[in-house]
């Protein structure tokens, strides 16, 4: 369809009341990034929902668009948005509504089987309510396009929906990923593995409002460059969301082997990710996070016991938030496969987690039991030394972000 605004839905009943204002204008400036980064577009605020229009929109003249690839993406990628339809945005006079919708029994209903007009007034002043709204316009769009009109479940459905000062007709309603702004939650340090789980659970973080910056383990010189190129990869993913996204990688090599050589196999896998949490509580504090998240799924593998989720969050100063714990593999993946992280996430690589672990790790393990094999380690040294060595790298969108007046 002929489009020159995009109609943006926020679902306003999860909105705290007092809370309105600011989470509307924490969506508009994510919208207006996302979508400022694809082409010469801008957000206006409109009662109850967003509208996003070309650059040079101005006194009432729209120019036109196309909705690609780029823009639909950009929409998807704010979280918050609901869903939205590209429209014809018009001057709310009835012959030029009548004219718009004979464009629309052209181009969209023309060749379908059934249709019906669905119109709603946000503005009670305008003459026609909605029955006539709907007669009107469903006489016009039957007489251009030949199509029977069937209230229910027809194929297309045009909407008509009256404003203060224009109208807008539309026929699609894209689903977003809903959620809440990036940012309205405050900020979270995901642990991030290359795996297919971590980008997932960072996903799920930023569409409940955390702003997101990464911290990955690495086992060089056990793991190749791949590895860490896999892993650049993901977190450059992830920073599409955001405005931008640090990525910490720690030199974790040096500890595993110290591990490997000095305490019993059975443990390694919870001492290495004891002192994972341990590291990324330290780096959570520079980088501001109020909580870790990780991949961690109930029973999916050894390590991942009640027992052991305990034992691991025992060193543990902040909240650990794992949006996947009650999640089936099958959910997970699915996830991944439609945020287009699971490709990169299956390559094969070598996990630092993989390296030097026995065949049949502890299942049940007790924090005392670990607590008296760390006895055996200067663990405060190896912590800080390990933070004091780690990478920062930065990811910003690619997006150019242009301040848009409403
Ligand atoms: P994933 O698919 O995310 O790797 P997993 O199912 O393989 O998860 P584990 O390997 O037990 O499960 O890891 C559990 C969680 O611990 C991961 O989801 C991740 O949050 C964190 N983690 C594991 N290894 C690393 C690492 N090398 N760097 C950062 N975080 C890690
Ligand atoms: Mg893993």
């Amino acid at each position: 369809m002929t489009t020159n605004a995009i109609i943006a839905r926020y679902a306003e009943v999860f909105l705290k009341r007092g809370r309105r204002a600011y989470f509307v204008r924490l969506l508009r400036d994510s919208l207006r990034r996302q979508v400022s980064g694809v082409g010469p577009f801008k957000v206006q605020d409109h009662h109850g929902f967003l509208l996003v229009v070309h650059g040079d929109a101005k006194g009432g003249v729209f120019p036109e668009f196309e909705v690609d690839e780029g823009l639909d993406a950009a929409l998807k990628r704010t979280f918050g948005i609901v869903s939205y339809s590209p429209c014809q945005l018009v001057p709310r006079e009835i012959s030029i509504i009548d004219r718009a919708i004979h464009r629309i029994a052209v181009e969209d209903v023309k060749g379908a089987t059934t249709f019906k007009v669905d119109s709603s007034r946000s503005d009670k002043d305008f003459p026609l309510n909605s029955m006539d709204l709907n007669r009107r316009l469903g006489a016009i769009v039957a007489d251009v396009s030949g199509v029977r009109v069937r209230l229910k479940n027809p194929e297309v459905t045009v909407s008509c929906r009256i404003m203060s000062r224009f109208a807008a007709l539309y026929v699609d309603v894209v689903r977003g990923h809903g959620g809440l702004p990036v940012g309205s939650a405050g900020r979270v340090a995901l642990l991030l593995s290359g795996g297919i789980d971590s980008p997932v659970a960072g996903f799920l973080a930023m569409r409940r409002g955390c702003t997101v910056d990464a911290i990955h383990f690495e086992a060089a010189p056990y793991t190749t460059p791949q590895a860490r190129a896999k892993v650049v990869d993901l977190a450059r993913m992830l920073a599409a969301y955001e405005k931008n996204l640090r990525l910490k990688v720690v030199p974790f090599g040096a500890i595993q082997a110290d591990l490997r050589d000095n305490a019993p196999g059975k443990l390694l896998v919870l001492l290495y990710r004891r002192f994972m949490i341990r590291i990324a509580t330290r780096l959570a504090g520079e980088l501001g996070a109020l909580a870790l998240v990780t991949g961690e799924n109930l029973g999916q593998v050894a390590s991942q016991t009640l027992e052991n989720i305990a034992a691991i969050e025992a060193v543990s100063s902040l909240p650990v938030l794992r949006p996947l714990i009650t999640w089936d593999k099958m959910e997970t993946v699915a996830l991944a496969r439609s945020i287009g992280t699971y490709e990169t996430s299956i390559l094969p690589y070598d996990d630092c987690c993989s390296l030097f672990v026995p065949r049949h790790p502890e299942t049940a393990a007790q924090a005392d039991v670990l607590e008296n094999v760390e006895t055996g380690f200067d663990v405060e040294k190896m912590v800080t030394e390990a933070v004091a060595a780690t990478e920062t790298l930065e990811f910003w969108p690619t997006s150019k972000c242009e301040p848009s007046d409403p």
